[in-house]
């Protein structure tokens, strides 16, 4: 298995996955390739010169401790681009040559990828909202929901959207700048060292559409979220369409500058939801057909069935069991998917736990039974390990408020979001509170593990 170079990358990146936020998770790692061993060097194919170097300077340690372990042998690792620079695929700005500033480094942007086009975004009752505004704006930008904020939990679509509707607008001779909000703060910061915050703004206030993904990276960052600020405004004033994707609501994202959310809250506010099973299937059935790959209805339901959260995963166990069945030279047939993902649930600690599981956890670490939390009483002997609850069912298990509150015996979503407020608050200022998040992470992630 570690002579697959699609496989141990998989692997590996599984591990990583725990080392990064999500947010660099997605930005970095996600669209990473294994592409070929070459001896004893892991060739990793990257979208873009930028993910080549941020995995360079930031994981390349890790990576390479990882891929040894995994391997049982050292296993160098290359890098190369996963498509050739001139490959016809949709450019962020046409003509983005002319534009590249004289001094400094060129501005490198994150390219769209081919794959993710509006045509190939599967619709369902989670995202139907999502995708039919994203569409609205695509057709005309500007004009409609602006800005068009959509946001969501990891791996539900929210960069796949976002490049849908950069590839129209681009393909409608617009010129638009597409950037992660992490790459945003890091070209500002370069942009005050070497004194070109000119060009930059230049560059990001003329943009026909602007397209800011995971822009709840710039919590807490207040440079940042004067220039967005600025940026947001000259845009806004031109007509020009601007599209945020973040994996939280504007209301829950921390340390946000009341003037930039309330800007934000200006259009339209689009959530995505998990998708139920039938649009997983749908979403399997797709991305198969896409690999040229035909499988049986029993066969997209066994798949779809184990993973309830996460597409990026769902994409992944389709590609865990294809790899298995060419490995092992077998049909695939329900039983194949069982064994190709049943060592996954062993080592996927990843996977998202239930609500029941943490509310069985904040019982048993604090010692009081089910029917007191959920009670309404307010005694802090209970309030605070239900605050504690409603947290980590937003942060672990990525719930809406609306489900947390009628988990917890029927509470009003505003109560549960001064809750996990409160707490997120505290984590930071009362080294008490952090200890038993932190504990309370630890049990939960145990009880998942024999669950
Ligand atoms: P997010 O940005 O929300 O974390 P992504 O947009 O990166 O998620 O999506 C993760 C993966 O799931 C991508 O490969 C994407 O193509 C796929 N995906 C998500 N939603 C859909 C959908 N509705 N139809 C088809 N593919 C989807
Ligand atoms: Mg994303």
């Amino acid at each position: 298995m570690q002579n697959d170079p699609a496989l141990l990358w998989e692997q590996a990146r599984r591990h990583l996955r725990q080392h990064v936020s999500a947010a660099n998770y997605d930005t970095w790692l996600a669209g990473a390739e294994g592409v070929r061993l070459d001896g004893d060097t892991l060739v990793i194919g990257t979208p873009s010169e930028f993910v080549t170097e941020w995995l360079q300077q930031r994981l390349r340690p890790l990576m390479l401790r990882t891929l040894a372990d995994l391997a049982g042998r050292p296993v160098a690792i290359a890098f190369e681009p996963l498509r050739a620079p001139d490959d016809g695929s949709a450019p962020l700005q046409p003509g983005a040559a002319e534009e590249q500033p004289r001094r400094g480094e060129p501005r490198r942007h994150l390219r769209l990828s081919d794959r993710y086009v509006l045509e190939t975004f599967v619709v369902g009752p989670g995202n139907e909202l999502a995708f039919a505004a994203a569409e609205g704006v695509a057709g005309a930008p500007g004009a409609l929901h602006n800005p068009l904020f959509v946001y969501g939990a990891v791996g539900l679509g929210k960069t796949h959207l976002l490049h849908g509707v950069g590839h129209k607008l681009a393909a409608a001779g617009k010129r638009i700048t597409y950037i992660s909000a992490e790459q945003f703060t890091n070209e500002l910061i370069t942009a005050i060292q070497r004194r070109t915050q000119e060009e930059f703004r230049e560059h990001y206030r003329t943009a026909e559409a602007l397209l800011i993904d995971d822009i709840q990276f710039v919590s807490g960052k207040e440079a940042t979220q004067a220039e967005l600020f600025h940026t947001f405004n000259n845009l806004y004033e031109a007509g020009r369409q601007i599209v945020v994707a973040s994996d939280k609501s504007p209301a829950l994202i921390p340390d946000l500058e009341e003037r930039l959310r309330s800007r934000f809250e200006w259009g339209l506010i689009a959530d995505i939801q998990t998708p139920d099973i039938e649009t997983r299937i749908a979403i399997l059935r797709s991305k198969a057909q896409a690999q040229q790959v035909q499988l049986d209805d029993a066969v997209l339901d066994a798949i779809a069935r184990r993973f309830t959260n996460n597409i990026r995963e769902l994409e992944g166990s389709l590609a865990r069991v294809l790899a298995f069945a060419r490995l092992a030279q077998a049909p695939v047939t329900p039983d194949l998917v069982q064994s190709a993902l049943a060592s996954l649930e062993q080592n996927e600690p990843r996977l998202q736990p239930s609500p029941d599981v943490i509310l069985a956890a904040v019982c048993r670490y604090f010692g009081i039974d089910r029917e007191a939390l959920l009670s309404k009483s307010r005694e802090k002997r209970v309030a605070y390990p239900r605050q504690l609850a409603m947290y980590l069912m937003r942060e672990l298990a990525h719930r809406s408020l609306v489900e947390i509150g009628q988990t917890l015996g029927g509470r009003d979503h505003s109560t549960v979001h001064h809750g996990w407020r409160k707490m997120e608050r505290s984590i930071h200022i009362d080294p008490e509170t952090k200890h038993d998040v932190a504990a309370l992470q630890e049990l939960i992630e145990r009880n998942r593990e024999v669950a």
